[in-house]
């Protein structure tokens, strides 16, 4: 697992240094719209903490954010109106496809794009 570096995308978004379509923020997480939707509902969760991947965030993060990121994801979905049906993906290092080293997780519902 690589270090986690402070000035990945994610990181500064989480700063305010870059801009993002957020859709919901609390305590634990912040949750913005893809840049590249593939879907009609495309949006990234991710914790305001500094994880690399969901491995470096279960192995590590305490119990209170390991809760509330994941029932914040519910919730966001459900507020995105397709708590009836979607995907929610996390790509795990370069070879599973990760391109951002800031753990997140795609929710993906609705119409394809
Ligand atoms: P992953 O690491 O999950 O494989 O890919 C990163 C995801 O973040 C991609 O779906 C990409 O479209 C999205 N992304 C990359 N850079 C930005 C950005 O600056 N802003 C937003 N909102 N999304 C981004």
């Amino acid at each position: 697992m690589p270090a986690y570096d402070r000035n990945n995308i994610f990181a500064r978004i989480l700063r305010g240094e870059l801009p993002s379509k957020k859709v919901y923020e609390d305590e634990f997480v912040l949750a913005f719209h893809d840049i590249y939707p593939k879907a009609s509902v495309h949006v990234l969760v991710i914790p305001k903490g500094e994880y690399v991947s969901i491995t470096d965030f279960s192995t590590s993060a305490p119990p209170d954010m390991i809760a509330g990121f994941w029932r914040a994801v519910v919730k966001i979905a459900k507020d995105l109106g397709v708590e009836d049906g979607y995907r929610i993906a996390s790509h795990v290092g370069a070879k599973g496809g990760q391109i951002v080293f800031h753990f997140h997780v795609h929710i993906i519902g609705g119409n394809r794009t």
